[in-house]
């Protein structure tokens, strides 16, 4: 074997975006205890951290050591039990997932279909709610990025609350590039991802659980079904308030680099993040524009960091994405599902959502659909 030596090249799909430079050395710091008092008062800052970004002020504010889907299993796990009625909303591959993880819990899964590229229908959401007394939870994702739709979570939220349901929301592809308000939309519980518009590693998931959450957590009749997962054993090593219990071998440089992300963020301003990306979009779609390249997703609903476009006719996908890939170290994904060889998705993510990624990438495409 031989050292590994990446090519560099610029991430424009669908995650992971491109890592910041101050993220790649802040991993590269010396490795120190995870039950050092310095690490233990960064991680202190990290929990602060991603408050400010969630606009929460939910205690249980913390990440998990592992990618988005383990942000999303720490929600399903620790909330639903066997017999619960969760009302899933589907709109795109990440909400089937949700699907999965109800069903594997033994929770019973009420799928509320949306069309995919479509924001979720608050309509069809009431119906499923009115039909169900006793569901008790709401799932669904904000930023579904199989399509590049977003949807409105403050009405979804406010309308489960109505029927005595708690939400959960996935906001991997959310959080950093478009507005999001964990207490002012009261979302109960929250997951996301470092990978995508914090600009840093994949492999960290976040999670923010509110009060009706933690009191769903609280009056479970079961023991929580995974050991890893169990936010009541996980506390005690995030949330020990002065006497901290070892629980695993926290990922200590990819908490650095967390927190380095954090520090960026911060530093540019959570608002002015959501501008950047709405901007860098809008740049990006003239020129796709200007190419004849249409949008999948209605203008209302289009993610700005997940662009969605439908592939010119006649040119084919996986040709053209080699060619960007091989001649010009440029990333773009494919479609899924239905979308398979019919959209490119290109991200604008974090670090990605830069102007130079931008005239790259348009003028790369120009050269090659010549
Ligand atoms: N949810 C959404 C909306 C995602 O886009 C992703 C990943 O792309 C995930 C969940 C899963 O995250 P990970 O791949 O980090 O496990």
């Amino acid at each position: 074997m031989q050292s590994f030596n990446p090519p560099v090249r610029t991430l424009m799909g669908s995650g992971p975006s491109d890592v910041h430079p101050r993220i790649l050395s802040a991993m590269a710091k010396p490795t120190i205890g995870h039950l050092d008092p310095i690490f233990i008062a960064m991680m202190d800052e990290i929990k602060e951290g991603l408050k400010t970004i969630f606009k929460t002020d939910n205690k249980l504010t913390m990440p998990i050591s592992a990618p988005g889907s383990a942000g999303m299993e720490a929600c399903f796990t620790n909330l639903v039990e066997p017999n619960d009625k969760v009302i899933i909303c589907i709109n795109g591959v990440f909400g089937m997932r949700m699907k999965e993880n109800v069903t594997r819990l033994g929770g019973k899964a009420i799928i509320v279909k949306d069309n995919w590229g479509e924001a979720i229908s608050t309509d069809k959401l009431e119906h499923a709610l009115k039909n169900n007394p006793n569901a008790n939870i709401v799932a669904f994702v904000h930023a579904e990025t199989s399509t590049g739709a977003q949807s409105d979570v403050k009405t979804l939220c406010k309308l489960a609350h109505q029927y005595d349901c708690i939400t959960i929301v996935d906001a991997v592809t959310s959080l950093g590039g478009t507005e999001l308000y964990v207490d002012e939309w009261e979302i109960d519980a929250i997951y996301s991802g470092t990978q995508k518009c914090l600009s840093a590693m994949p492999g960290i998931s976040l999670i923010s659980f509110g009060k009706r959450a933690i009191q769903k957590l609280n009056t479970r009749k079961t023991s929580v079904n995974s050991w890893f997962l169990d936010l009541n054993l996980i506390m005690n090593y995030w949330n020990g308030d002065s006497k901290r219990t070892y629980h695993h071998t926290a990922p200590v440089n990819m908490l650095y680099g967390l927190h380095e992300s954090l520090v960026m963020i911060l530093e540019e301003g959570i608002e002015n993040s959501w501008v950047r990306h709405k901007k860098n979009h809008e740049l990006l779609k003239n020129g796709l524009e200007a190419m004849n390249i249409n949008f999948l997703v209605n203008k209302k609903d289009r993610l700005p960091q997940l662009n969605s476009v439908l592939i010119p006719k006649g040119f084919d996908d996986e040709k053209i994405r080699s060619i960007l890939l091989n001649d010009y170290n440029l990333e773009i994904s494919a479609g899924l599902g239905a979308y398979t060889g019919k959209i490119w998705r290109i991200g604008l993510m974090g670090y990605s959502s830069r102007k130079e990624n931008i005239v790259l990438c348009l003028s790369a495409l120009k050269e090659i659909l010549r």
